[in-house]
């Protein structure tokens, strides 16, 4: 099994019949390197006929796939992990220059990736089974049971902040299924997939199994159309959301999973151990420069805590280091673009505007070496209402807000007050109020720890977690309706 990670993107951006290529389209993008600014790539947008071909290509090549036992396609996704970890530096490195988050941070998405492939692997053979019942009938003579089977070919769309370990929570399901997979990844975060195709080839995944489009809301858009797409998975904003769950139902329906926005909250009661609370804060709100689904962007704290919270936060904020994602020291990298780094400043400014006080951050900077690239200095907020757009709209950016409340029903109340409700976190010393808040949170996912482990800070990471059961129970459970065979009784024991 030899492999070798590609060293610049010259050879397309698109990864169809087991290999990488390009096409012909008549719309281009350019891709750029967050963390530098530069522009590397520009890449042809796959119009409707250029993804119905490659959706073609691919419900050819799936019932050879499909046929296989769990146990065999397993063997090939092991080796894709094992490939994973052996060339974690340099696809970390990849991962840096696709999304502009820190190398620390990279090498974790990586090595979680190869982990999520060993883990589907290892967890097919078991799910993908069926049932037996027996019907009424006179001495045993009939029953029933069900197969599963692979959907098809499944349509996956993905957003830009996790290219890498985002691509693999879609596609190891699916694969592990026995589905083929056409993926199409954010236009502002291309790359990843299209490494991910080659370490699938090299691991013996069929030819034309696994592809990947590029393009952005038209080419999605031609996916959610195309009959032959048994399902979609999507990941990103609750609008596009809403417009493929549209589109998966106007031609054919198709199933659909959506993982989408957040606003979520993270309460800090008066008897937290308040320097956990401070590490909770800073991961739930500058992890990956605040671009994360479930970042707790509304933290809520004590009325008697918030003085010395936001002096010890501030204190410890001092030694935050933005900067070149590739220096190890760095904790904060790029922002993905331009558009993403003015429209999370246009937040702050018009918050100010309504009269909130920006207690450090909340500007551009450029800092040394790599001054050209989308830096964003995180930002704490205080002096806020829950009516203002800062703290009711997802930001997706590293800005923190403090949000003093005075008693139990009324932070439960305002915690609640959003639509988003994807993931909440608690501190509190009091295991009774732990469990008692974490019930009446209405969110998918509620961390409720005092210590300080980055899952259980998150609260958010372990949404992750959950989402990725969810989208695994989709794939592997339903991989297609079970088929309800009733035996006739002259052939039955
Ligand atoms: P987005 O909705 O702008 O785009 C997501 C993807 O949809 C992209 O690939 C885009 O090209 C594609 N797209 C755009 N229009 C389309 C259409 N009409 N039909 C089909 N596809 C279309 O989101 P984004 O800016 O890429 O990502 C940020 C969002 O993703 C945030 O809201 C974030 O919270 C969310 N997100 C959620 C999770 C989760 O697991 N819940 C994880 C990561 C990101």
């Amino acid at each position: 099994m030899t492999f070798e990670v590609v060293k610049d993107l010259s050879a397309g951006l698109y990864f169809f019949n087991g290999k990488r290529q390009t096409i012909q389209g008549s719309e281009t993008f350019p891709v750029y390197e967050a963390r530098s600014g530069e522009v590397v790539a520009q890449c042809p947008s796959a119009d409707a006929a250029h993804v119905d071909k490659i959706v073609d290509l691919a419900a050819e090549a799936q019932p050879q796939w499909g046929r296989l036992t769990p146990i065999e396609r397993g063997k090939v996704l092991n080796r894709v992990a094992d490939l994973i970890r052996q060339h974690l530096e340099e696809l970390a490195v990849w991962e840096v220059k696709t999304n502009g988050k820190p190398i620390t941070e990279a090498r974790i998405d990586i090595e979680a990736s190869a982990d999520m492939f060993q883990f589907y692997a290892g967890v097919a053979p078991a799910v993908l089974k069926g049932d037996y019942f027996d019907l009424p009938s006179e001495n045993q003579t009939r029953f029933a049971y069900t197969r599963r089977e692979p959907l098809g070919v499944v349509g996956c769309i993905g957003a830009w902040n996790y290219p890498f370990l985002l691509c693999v929570w879609k596609i190891a399901p699916a694969l592990a299924g026995g589905n083929a997979v056409v993926f199409k990844p954010s236009p502002f975060a291309p790359a990843s997939p299209v490494l991910l195709g080659e370490l699938l080839k090299a691991a013996g995944l069929p030819d034309g199994v696994y592809n990947v489009v590029q393009g952005e809301g038209k080419t999605g858009e031609a996916l959610c159309l195309n009959e032959k797409i048994a399902k979609v998975s999507f990941t990103g904003s609750v609008g596009t959301g809403k417009l493929v769950q549209q589109n998966c139902a106007k031609r054919s329906v198709k199933p659909v999973t959506l993982e989408l926005g957040g606003k979520s909250p993270l309460i800090i009661f008066e008897d937290a151990e308040i320097s956990n609370a401070i590490s909770a804060s800073i991961l739930a709100n500058f992890f990956n420069q605040g671009e994360v689904c479930t970042n707790a962007t509304r933290v809520f704290v004590h009325n008697s805590l918030v003085e010395k919270y936001t002096g010890e936060l501030l204190e410890v904020l001092k030694k935050l280091q933005v900067g070149d994602p590739l220096h190890e020291e760095t904790k904060v990298g790029a922002t993905i673009n331009e558009p993403h780094l003015k429209r999370v400043l246009g937040f702050v400014e018009r918050a100010q505007a309504q009269g909130a006080k920006v207690l450090r951050g909340g500007q551009r900077v450029h800092p040394e070496g790599v001054e050209k690239g989308f830096y964003f200095d995180p930002a704490v907020i205080t002096n806020l209402k829950d009516d203002m757009e800062i703290v009711k709209d997802e930001i997706f950016g590293a800005v923190l807000l403090i949000l003093p409340f005075e008693d139990e029903a009324e932070v439960i109340q305002r915690a609640n007050n959003t639509s988003y409700g994807l993931a909440a976190g608690l501190y509190t010393k009091d295991v009774g109020r732990a469990h008692r808040v974490a019930a009446k949170l209405q969110a998918g996912t509620v961390g409720t720890k005092q210590q300080n482990q980055p899952y259980e800070i998150f609260g958010c990471k372990i949404t992750y977690a959950l989402g990725m059961l969810v989208e695994h129970t989709v794939w592997l459970q339903n991989s297609k309706p079970a088929q309800f065979l009733s035996i006739p009784t002259t052939i039955a024991m």
